[in-house]
């Protein structure tokens, strides 16, 4: 089977060819069908998470069909349609899994970091990762919901808004254009936050009742006139951008995070203090929120954009998607 190989940084992926293996004790082997590229992935490409061995396969987008069992496994069958996301396994046993967070499990596994992900036709990966990815689902669709998707639309249904409330997306790329329309899924009143007034029609396609222009007013005061919004999503990692919103938080308001800019936030207590509002971050997701993500999606309507390239031109689409220029999200199309 092919594998793309990060076996250096600074290095183009190397297209290699693999033996699949055996799937162990509580594993299963998925034939890729699509694998989405996520900008996360740079931390494989340019070897930059801590303590990264090298070679991998990068890829936590991942969608395919289960091809073999290892022993111990109950819950999955060959043939089944499954998606494995950033969340890669835990261990059961750590402070974190023992209060059922398994998200931020102690010594928690990554796909295609801790290791190898979707990059390849065929990988082996820990059951309990394993999303079910509904069939009317198409491949190249569903793979980026199992990473942008399971992160807006877990973000959005945990942050306390309740239908009908104003919900504001801040932001319209890979992330921004899937969190309008959960939003909008979801029955709130969706504001879509961006620069510029050519994004309004775009923003209104998506769902969004309400497109707030931050280059021509104050974004901050457009969402009070809205009524203030009970729920600001940030996905695009701008800190003075996602700063300056907070006055635009309702009573109660939540600054949801699930865009990380480098800098440190500018934040006036007060605006906090006299709203009892709050600052939050949130990771992405579990295998149960995934498949809620991807049946949610399939029932809803809800799709992202892609851009499709071959496996064997995964660099091209790496490069596409670091380039800031696609719409929306890159997927490569395995088998
Ligand atoms: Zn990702
Ligand atoms: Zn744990």
């Amino acid at each position: 089977m092919r594998a793309m190989v990060v076996r250096a940084a600074d290095q183009p992926f190397q297209l290699e060819q693999r033996e699949p293996r055996e799937p162990g004790a509580g594993e299963i082997r998925v034939r890729v069908h699509a694998c989405g590229v996520c900008h996360s992935d740079h931390f494989v490409k340019d070897a930059l998470w801590p303590g990264l061995a090298l070679p991998r396969v990068p890829g936590h987008e991942v969608a395919g069909v289960v091809d073999a069992v290892g022993p111990g496994v109950g819950h999955l069958a060959v043939g089944d349609r499954v998606g494995l996301g950033w969340h890669g396994g835990h261990d059961g046993t750590c402070p974190a899994c023992l209060r059922g967070k398994f998200i931020h499990c102690q010594s928690g596994a990554i796909t295609g970091i801790t290791h190898d992900g979707g990059y390849q036709e065929s990988m082996i990966a820990p059951a309990i990762a394993a999303a079910r990815v509904p069939a009317g689902l198409d491949w190249a669709e569903a793979a980026p919901l199992l990473c942008a998707g399971v992160t807006t639309f877990n973000a959005l249904r945990n942050a306390g808004a309740r239908p009908g409330d104003l919900v504001a997306i801040q932001g319209l790329g890979g992330l921004g254009h899937l969190g309008v329309q959960y939003a909008k899924a979801m029955g709130f009143r969706v504001a879509a936050v961006s620069r510029g007034a050519d994004k309004r029609e775009f923003a209104e396609q998506l769902g969004a009742q309400h497109y707030v222009d931050a280059a021509a007013a104050d974004p901050g005061a457009q969402l009070t006139e809205l009524g203030g919004a009970q729920v600001i999503l940030a996905t695009a990692p701008n800190a003075p951008a996602i700063s300056q919103l907070v006055p635009g938080l309702g009573i109660e308001g939540c600054l949801m995070i699930v865009g990380a800019p480098f800098e440190p936030l500018q934040i006036g207590a007060i605006d906090l203090i006299s709203r009892d509002a709050r600052v939050q971050g949130w990771s992405s997701g579990t295998a149960a929120d995934s498949t809620e993500a991807l049946e949610f999606a399939l029932r809803s309507g809800v799709r992202p954009m892609i851009e499709r390239f071959p496996l064997a031109d995964a660099q091209r689409g790496y490069d596409r998607m670091m380039s800031g220029a696609a719409r929306f999200r890159v997927v490569l199309d395995v088998a």
